[in-house]
């Protein structure tokens, strides 16, 4: 089969490979489509340390089934499906206790970080174990269903948070992550949603997505802003998508008295986190990883159109393509979003 591999850093190749085999509960799909993830791009130089070549990296895709294993009887050749990025082992402490994005075993598909390498889906065929894959409805294409595993992502994040109706919720970043998050939290019932990010075009598309107001930092002070916004209390709640102490800090200083700030973006692996406001004002400040569990509301929602992904989608490629449009996104190419490559 064609495979993108990564040979060695900054070195991007489609290859022919043998295709995977699959165990008892396994499942072969054909991949179909499969999207370029941030964490992909910055993996490309070696400096996240979970992605040693050589690796296909993907894990955010869909396709159709082509074989399953012995031990699965409840799928076709032909069903069209989508599959989660984390790979739980079922048996450990945390997933007994239903907390499978917590799993001692976890493994991320497309991804070597050293005790482990679980190729991905920048290839033509990709084995998944069956308990990771869920059916597509028919309205959502192959290349709208590979961002699921990002609106999963958001939508856990908004169940970790507080929200009750009539809500203002300030989201910070509005890249992909930001953008689902946006959506999740306006269905979670939130009446207003801030959304605060640098860039103009990302903060327009926020604005088309349901933003009721958004702020550019560059600009304006986002914490005046958004207490002017709020009778000078600040927002009940904020989930932070980018991952970095300043907006990190504006996430904290916008939240009233109780509020809380949930914690998606994780860049920076340390921050200066001002205690004292956290303490004195009560702040709850909540981490939130990958989804647990959310893969079938995220396929609801964006079946039903509650979530729209597809003005996030920026280009659809060939996989042959892949290495140059990783180098576009590597050189941060203005104006990119979600880009799908069809192996
Ligand atoms: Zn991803
Ligand atoms: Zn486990």
């Amino acid at each position: 089969m064609q495979a993108m591999l990564l040979k060695e850093y900054m070195h991007l190749e489609v290859v022919e490979m043998p295709q995977p085999s699959i165990g008892p509960d396994d499942v072969l799909v054909r991949v179909r489509a499969c999207g370029i993830c941030g964490s992909d791009v910055h993996g490309l130089d070696g400096r996240t340390g979970r992605r040693i070549p050589p690796l296909v990296m993907g894990h955010e895709a869909a396709g159709e089934v082509v074989e399953s294993g012995t031990g699965v009887s409840d799928l076709r050749p032909g069903d069209r499906v989508t599959f989660d990025s984390t790979v739980y082992c079922g048996r450990c402490f945390f997933c007994a206790r239903g907390e499978v994005n917590l799993c001692d075993n976890r493994e991320v598909l497309g991804v070597s970080p050293g005790p482990y390498r679980r190729h991905g889906a920048f290839a033509e065929y990709v084995s998944v174990p069956r308990r990771i894959i869920y059916r597509l409805p028919e309205n959502l294409t192959y290349e709208q269903a590979a961002l699921i595993e990002a609106v999963s992502v958001g939508v856990h994040a908004v169940n970790l948070t507080p929200v009750v109706l009539g809500d203002v919720a300030v989201v910070i970043g509005s890249g992909m992550i930001g953008l689902a998050t946006l959506q999740a939290v306006r269905h979670a019932g939130a009446a207003r949603v801030i959304v605060v990010d640098p860039d103009e075009g990302r903060l327009a598309m926020a604005r088309s997505m349901g933003a009721t107001d958004t702020v550019n930092p560059k600009t304006t002070d986002a914490v005046e802003a958004i207490r002017a916004m709020t009778d000078g209390r600040g927002a009940a709640v904020a989930l932070e998508c980018v991952g970095a102490t300043e907006p990190i800090q504006t996430a904290i200083a916008c939240v009233r008295k109780g509020g809380t700030v949930t914690l998606v973006g994780n860049v920076a692996p340390e921050i200066t986190l001002p205690l004292q406001s956290v303490v004195s004002r009560q702040i709850r400040v909540q981490g939130s990883c990958a989804s647990n569990g959310e893969y079938p509301a995220s396929i609801e929602l964006m079946s039903s159109g509650a979530i729209q992904v597809g003005p996030l989608i920026s280009a659809v490629a060939p996989l042959e393509e892949g290495p140059s449009w990783f180098d576009r996104l590597y050189r941060h190419e203005p104006g990119l979003m979600k880009v799908i490559l069809r192996p």
